[in-house]
């Protein structure tokens, strides 16, 4: 990791239901605990000057992935756009508790 580099690393939780190219134990809906790690760069590196020693606010970059993980991952459930159980998912879900795009 250089200078110019932020990782952090969030544990989540989630559900899936893998009806293909897994175990057959996957198939069933189920939960994991997960950790994921992220490595940030920026684009465009600009030089340290010594007032600042960061590329972006660490406690802004913290906020913004932690963000990410609490809104899009944790206790997300995970399922195949091919799964039949998706139309079922569309149909029944309360509208704006998940994505299903
Ligand atoms: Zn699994």
């Amino acid at each position: 990791m250089s200078a110019l580099e932020l990782s952090f690393t969030r544990r989540f939780s989630m559900g899936h239901r893998l009806i293909a190219g897994s175990s057959e134990r996957c198939a069933v809906p189920h939960g994991h605990n997960e950790f994921v790690t992220v490595t940030l760069q920026a684009c465009t590196p600009a030089r340290l000057d010594g007032k600042c020693n960061m590329v972006v606010p660490f406690a802004e970059a913290k906020t913004r992935w932690h963000d990410f993980i609490d809104t899009r991952l944790d206790h997300a459930f995970q399922i195949s756009s091919s799964d039949p159980l998706l139309a079922w998912f569309i149909e029944n879900e309360r509208p704006g508790l998940t994505d299903l795009s």
